[in-house]
C-alpha cells in the first residue's frame, strides 16, 4: 500500500485541509512555498494518465476537490498545480497526487 493510501485509511496522521466523497486535500510535510497542499483522489490511480481512464464521476469529483481546496486557501494572488510524474517528473509517491503551491512569487522554468 503506497503512503498516501494509509494516510486516506487514517493510519498514517496527516494535516487535512478539505475533504469530500471524491477528494483528500492535506499539507505537504515538507513545504516548498508557503502553500504546499496535496490533493489526492479517493479512488486509487498511479499517475494522471490512469486518473483520466476512470469514470467521469471520479475525475469530475478530483478536478472539483482540487478547485475546493484551492478556494479553501484563498489564493487570489495566483498559484501553481504539478503533477509530478514518473521519476523524470520527480514522482515519489505511486498515487496521484496534485501540489498546490501558493502565497509567494513562483518561478518558472522549474528545476
Ligand atoms: P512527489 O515527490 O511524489 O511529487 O510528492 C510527494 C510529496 O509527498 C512530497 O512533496 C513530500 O514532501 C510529501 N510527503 C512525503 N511523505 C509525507 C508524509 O508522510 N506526509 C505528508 N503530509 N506529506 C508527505
Amino acid at each position: 500500500m503506497t503512503l498516501f493510501e494509509k494516510i486516506l485509511k487514517g493510519d498514517i496522521p496527516s494535516d487535512k485541509v478539505y475533504e469530500d466523497e471524491y477528494s483528500f486535500a492535506f499539507k505537504d510535510i515538507s513545504p516548498q512555498a508557503p502553500v504546499h497542499v496535496l490533493v489526492i483522489p479517493k479512488t486509487k490511480a498511479r499517475n494522471i494518465e490512469e486518473l483520466a481512464d476512470l469514470s467521469q464521476e471520479v475525475v469530475n469529483g478530483y478536478l472539483k476537490g482540487i478547485k475546493k481546496t484551492i478556494q479553501t486557501l484563498e489564493l487570489a494572488e495566483g498559484y501553481r498545480v504539478v503533477f509530478n510524474t514518473g521519476e523524470w517528473g520527480g514522482q515519489t509517491v505511486d498515487y496521484v497526487h496534485a501540489h498546490i503551491l501558493g502565497k509567494r512569487q513562483l518561478s518558472w522554468p522549474p528545476g
